[in-house]
């Protein structure tokens, strides 16, 4: 530690004889003097003591381990960035790789080649991915609707909307806020708990800008039947040649989950001919710490990734399309990404994700085992592996899931309760338990918790007898 001169005792090289260590942290006021470096590091390690349980958190999708290899890279490319293509133009065409890669991951054609016949960037997340994605819609159509003769801006007879399920994430409602765009949430079918095939196509019209297909429902781990809607849609577009309806699928989960597990989910993406573009998010299944997210276009043409959307910046001696909302940030996600797809291949990517679905079907078999819940989602089949249940009908308990929420906090859990949204006929709320079950969750982990769970449960039904 630094010798300061005015500090008048041996304690200085001692963190508990400090005098900061018996000080509150700096709050509202930058302080007026400066600290010893090695001192202001291990308070700070003080004030994050109690996030470090990353492990016991199943309410999150994002990665909370890396390799160390990953970490080092990472770490040496945490002062680039990202934007800057011309300073820093490997990373850039690393970003490109990614997003090539992904594209071919994806369903395209493994003739087609970036930039030439598609295109796709990184994101901060899948929120910036949906925006781009939701942007490119919402030009495209404006295009369309102009040629087609509509008066776009008769916002009373031409507001553009955009067609979803009930069940979507956030970021969909600040796209329709921030972009003025109706958003027409579809109640979830009561049989599969995801957009609903019977009554989604009552929701579009000739302002209809996309719809949205979810792969990997962020409250219950289903996915949308892009498959089915996809044939919705192509006999829709048929009809309708002026003003086809294009779909984006939010596949920030299942982006890169569903590729790597054979044969569990039907075509979903570039495979589906009406699928305009897909997101995800690399810190969720793509293993990489937040924030990184992509989006890819099936195709390089106005039709799909409009002007309107395209930035020049210069690199190495030419120009590039510049596709984000954002403007700086470090390249050191990008890195990251490039070395698990580079490190882990198909095969790792493919082993992780079975591991990790064994994992959730452990727990997914146990919880199924208590006659008081009911399985929402099992993890199982063509869902993510994230498990989802209720409360029983008959249950026949005096504790509800917000409860057992707060009893497996103590036990150092996050397993969040929440209400489902609106599900076609069904009045009532639902309230379900959820469980994330990432990569890092061994099974050394799952089975601490059920024992944990076990407990809560004795404890619960005690404390309310
Ligand atoms: C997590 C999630 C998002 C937002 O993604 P970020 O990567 O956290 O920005 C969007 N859509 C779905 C379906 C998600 O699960």
């Amino acid at each position: 530690m630094n010798k300061s001169k005015d500090f008048d005792s041996y304690l200085e090289d001692s963190f508990m004889g400090s005098r900061e260590a018996s000080r509150p942290m700096p709050e509202s006021f930058i302080p007026d003097k400066s600290m010893d470096p090695d001192l202001a590091k291990e308070l700070i390690e003080h004030l994050r003591l109690d996030e470090a349980k990353a492990d016991q958190n199943f309410a999150t999708f994002c990665t909370t381990q890396m390799e160390p290899q990953a970490d080092e890279l990472m770490l040496h490319a945490l002062n680039t960035n990202s934007i800057d293509k011309s300073e820093y133009p490997k990373t850039a065409a690393i970003e490109n790789y990614c997003a090539a890669m992904l594209g071919h991951l994806w369903g395209l054609d493994k003739n087609k080649k970036f930039i030439d016949d598609y295109i796709g960037t990184s994101t901060v997340g899948s929120s910036e991915g949906c925006m781009l994605g939701g942007l490119g819609l919402l030009f495209s159509w404006k295009h369309r609707a102009e040629k087609a003769g509509l008066d776009i801006n008769d916002l009373h007879n031409h507001k553009p909307n955009l067609v979803i399920v009930s069940s979507y994430q956030v970021v969909w409602e600040k796209f329709c806020n921030y972009w003025n765009v109706e958003m027409r949430t579809v109640p979830m079918d009561p049989e599969t708990l995801s957009l609903d095939m019977n009554t989604v196509m009552d929701y579009v019209d000739e302002n209809t800008i996309g719809i949205v297909s979810i792969q990997g429902i962020t409250y219950t781990g289903g996915v949308d039947d892009a498959e089915k809607l996809d044939e919705l849609v192509e006999k829709y577009n048929q009809k309708h040649p002026d003003l086809p309806v294009h779909i984006h699928v939010d596949a920030a989960s299942g982006g890169f989950y569903c590729p790597f597990v054979d044969d569990q989910f039907k075509p979903w993406d570039f495979r589906l001919k009406n699928v305009v573009s897909i997101n995800a998010s690399g810190h969720k299944y793509g293993l990489v710490y937040p924030g990184v997210g992509w989006i890819v276009w099936r195709e390089n043409s106005e039709e799909c990734l409009p002007h309107e959307l395209r930035f020049s910046v210069p690199y190495l001696g030419g120009e590039v399309d510049s596709i984000a909302i954002n403007f700086s940030r470090s390249g050191a996600q990008i890195i990251g990404q490039y070395y698990n797809l580079v490190r882990f291949g198909k095969e790792g990517y493919h082993a992780i994700m079975e591991n990790n679905h064994k994992v959730a079907s452990k727990l997914s078999k146990k919880l199924n085992k208590y006659d008081i819940f009911e399985m929402v989602h099992t993890g199982e089949g063509t869902n993510l592996p994230i498990i989802c249940w209720k409360l029983a009908d008959n249950a026949n308990v005096k504790w509800t899931l917000y409860d057992l929420e707060d009893k497996l906090k103590e036990y150092g859990w996050q397993v969040p309760a929440y209400p489902l949204p609106k599900i076609r006929g069904v009045n009532k709320e639902i309230i379900v338990s959820r469980v994330v079950c990432r990569p890092g969750m061994t099974m050394a982990i799952c089975d601490d918790f059920i024992e944990d769970l076990e407990n809560a449960i004795g404890e619960l039904n005690k404390e309310s007898k």
